[in-house]
């Protein structure tokens, strides 16, 4: 499966250096997060001690992942920058397209049908330009990262934030937007925000009806959604050692539901026995060899408090199963405490739907641990009172899963088994009856819970456990039942027990799959051609943007002064608009049509200054473009927070917006937008936002001396020939003015190919 082991020998190899000069820099014993942090500093080994959640780090990841959604977009700017290759191994997963609605086949060919030109467009490129390919039906990228790429000690990028999974195998892997993606295949440092450091430390060992994503459900409630934000997550004792790997990629997995950066867990026995069960023994060995790098120094787990900045401690042995939920992943309840939750705050208890797998849950040790209570349904003669599907996160796991007879397990209890894909977890599914919009509730091995997201319906109380616990629910029918305690009646008539449930932690006989679904790319990709259908709706080859034209920019109208809140679904929403990632023209209609315009408190009504009449945004910013003529927006406090999707920043560059003015940004945001050759400014003063007229033509001054640290002039030209000049200042060093001049990263970066 192309699995780089080279690769993983070079940055084994630079590992004894770095941490002996991360650990003199910093002055004492490291966390296994700075280790590996500090080991892949783009500046080579460290020189300095670099300040938690204050200073901007240059990372340099050792691989790239990303899904079929934001794939798109990304791959469209990659190919812009001139690389015949991308310059770290990268791979495309086709997950998030197939909609779920009545089994594996039928779905995955109804997808392959509907989806075909985008599938066909990112196994195109993926051949072309050295980049992994797996095909519709292959898995869930994270599983599928899990049991091919991921390993310790290394540092990965992927443009999904559950990204984080691949922490259960030692790995620093962090979810970032399509951008971001594309500067690391071409070669460009990666930038983060020293991390501050959240440790977990676990004790005891779990047994009974209790699994790892109850660990992460605890912490979920402990930390809530805010609570990991700018922090990674170091799990730590022999707890930690006696989790399995794939339980402990659960975890990392839901880190993500509390903000964290990322979570992680030390190389152990555990993991070499991953290794060597999913045919990468080699790793293991390699591992092996460093295993003192892979785990943070004794010191730091001796006298946690002193290391990390936060400390929190569970005993797996105390621990109960959990059940998150409604509408928030933190809301956690102790399956002794929940029937009465359920009562008490009138939940309906009438559980309609649980589903288990996903990329969270999916594992042999998952499935096998709930096909063992399916098996005692049948042997005690209860039947399923819910709908039950099972999600497959790929297809080495359903293959084996299937040939050990645990699906067929599941079908004697009405399961069915959904395709190897993300399905209902992102709302591709075709909930029959969800329009009517009544209330019920749901039961999921997933990560997430909001409103909404499974099925469309705001009244889905929709809540999370483990795979186990939604199981033996689904079996009851009845969101009350504690499976621990109460007693089921059968088809006799007779008052049955479930008892715990049981499996393997990796199949005794070895994985198996027939076609995994892999495709690689070709050897020598410049013959290779990349299909884009000049018609499409959905894909459109990105153009180079202009250069800067070397002078201040003069005459600019003013589009919008957005008032208020202005995140990045503001600026480029989300819901019906995603299928529209790979098309700049078409997904730039939607361009701010959420920011509410200060003139008059609407949403998506704008003066246009060449008619006097009112009209949509994007509508209006295309006839100023027309007209060759530029235009700025203004904004509030803290524009642009929210995800860090590139098209809010691409879709105002592409429609001829010169500058976007504010009194704060949002940091990702802001670089978004110097990346794609924007100008990103913000008022020295910030009352001056004041003075902005909703006629005003507006000059910006200074450019060709534009330098670090100097503020630009504006010249407010209001309509009554009156002017006000006003000083706003940047954030650009030396190269993100190059960005700039050149008309974005990318240009520069395929100048310095071209050279
Ligand atoms: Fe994201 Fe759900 Fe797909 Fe996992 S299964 S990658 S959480 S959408």
């Amino acid at each position: 499966m192309a699995f780089d082991i080279e690769m993983i020998k070079a940055v084994y190899a630079r590992f004894p250096e770095r941490i002996a000069a991360a650990r003199k820099a910093v002055g004492k014993p490291l966390t296994l997060t700075e280790k590996i942090l500090y080991a892949h500093l783009s500046e080579g080994p460290a020189s300095q001690a670099y300040k938690r959640g204050v200073s901007y780090v240059d990372f340099q990841p050792d691989r790239v992942a990303m899904q079929d959604a934001t794939a798109q977009m990304a791959l469209l700017q990659f190919m812009q920058a001139g690389r015949d290759k991308v310059a770290v191994p990268s791979t495309v997963h086709c997950d998030h397209l197939i909609q779920a609605e009545v089994g594996a086949e039928k779905d995955l060919s109804k997808a392959k049908d509907k989806n075909r030109e985008v599938y066909d467009f990112l196994a195109s490129v993926s051949n072309k330009y050295g980049i992994g390919f797996w095909k519709p039906g292959a898995g869930i990228i994270h599983q599928v990262v899990l049991e091919n790429y991921a390993f310790p000690g290394g540092m990965m990028i992927g443009t999904d934030s559950h990204t984080p999974n691949a922490g259960g195998l030692g790995m620093i892997a962090i979810g970032v937007g399509g951008a971001d993606a594309c500067d690391v295949m071409a070669g460009l440092a990666w930038e983060l925000k020293f991390p501050k450091l959240i440790g977990v430390k676990l004790t005891g060992k779990m047994s009974g009806w209790t699994s790892a994503k109850d660990v992460i459900l605890k912490v979920a409630g402990i930390l809530t959604v805010k609570g990991g934000t700018g922090a990674v997550v170091e799990y730590f004792g022999e707890g930690a050692r006696s989790l399995s790997a794939t339980g402990k990629g659960t975890i990392c997995n839901m880190g993500a539901e509390i903000g964290a950066t990322t979570s992680i867990f030390g190389y152990d026995q555990k993991s070499a026995a991953y290794f060597k069960g999913t045919g990468r023994e080699d790793v293991a060995t390699l591992a092996d060899s460093i295993a003192e790098h892979l785990t943070g120094d004794p010191e730091v787990y001796a006298d946690p408090a002193s290391y990390f900045d936060q400390v929190i401690e569970i005993n797996l042995s105390e621990l109960e199963p959990h059940v998150n939920g409604p509408f928030t992943p933190d809301l956690a309840w102790p399956i002794s405490k929940f029937g009465a939750a359920v009562r008490e705050n009138g939940w309906p208890a009438k559980l309609d739907v649980g589903l288990i797998g996903s990329c969270t849950n999916s594992s042999y040790e998952d499935i096998s641990r709930a096909a063992s209570l399916a098996q005692q349904a049948v042997d005690k003669k209860l039947t399923a009172k819910s709908e039950f599907t099972i999600t497959p996160g790929s297809e080495q796991v359903r293959f084996t899963v299937e040939r050990d007879g645990f699906l067929d397990t599941f079908g004697k209890m009405g399961g069915v088994v959904l395709a190897n894909a993300c399905g209902p977890c992102i709302g591709q599914w075709a909930r029959h009856g969800a329009e009517k919009q009544e209330k019920n509730s749901i039961i999921t091995s997933f990560n997430r819970n909001f409103a909404k997201r499974a099925d469309g319906n705001p009244n889905t109380h929709a809540f999370v456990a483990s795979p186990e616990i939604v199981t033996a629910l689904a079996i009851a029918g009845d969101l009350t039942f504690n499976p621990l305690t109460d007693s089921l009646t059968n088809a006799d008539g007779n008052a049955v027990k479930l008892d715990e449930p049981t499996g393997l932690e990796l199949p005794t006989k070895g994985f198996a799959v027939e076609d995994a679904g892999y495709q690689a790319p070709a050897e020598d990709g410049s013959k290779a051609s990349v299909v884009v259908d000049p018609n499409s709706d959905r894909l459109q080859l990105l153009d180079s943007f202009k250069p800067w034209e070397g002078t201040d920019l003069k005459g600019l109208k003013l589009l919008i002064k957005a008032k208020g809140k202005c995140t990045t679904d503001h600026i480029s929403m989300a819901g019906p608009w995603l299928k529209y990632r790979g098309h700049l023209d078409n997904i730039s209609n939607n361009m701010l049509i959420g920011a509410v315009n200060y003139f008059n408190d609407s949403t998506n009504r704008v003066k246009n200054q060449l008619s006097g009449e009112y009209g949509e945004v994007p509508a209006t910013q295309r006839i100023y473009k027309q007209h060759g003529i530029g235009s700025i927006v203004v904004g509030d406090e803290n524009y642009g927070e929210g995800s860090s999707r590139e098209h809010a920043a691409m879709e105002p560059r592409f429609l001829g917006v010169r500058a976007i003015l504010v009194k704060s940004f949002a940091r990702i945001h802001e670089t978004n937008l110097k990346k794609q050759g924007m100008l990103a400014l913000t008022f020295a003063n910030p009352s001056d936002y004041e003075l902005i007229q909703e006629d005003d033509t507006i000059d910006i001054i200074g450019l060709t001396s534009f330098a670090p640290g100097k503020p630009l002039q504006v010249v407010l030209n209001h309509k009554d020939g009156s002017s006000d000049t006003i000083s706003v200042n940047h954030t650009y060093n030396e190269g993100q003015i190059e960005w700039f001049k050149a008309g974005s990263a990318l240009n520069l970066i395929k100048a310095a190919i071209v050279k």
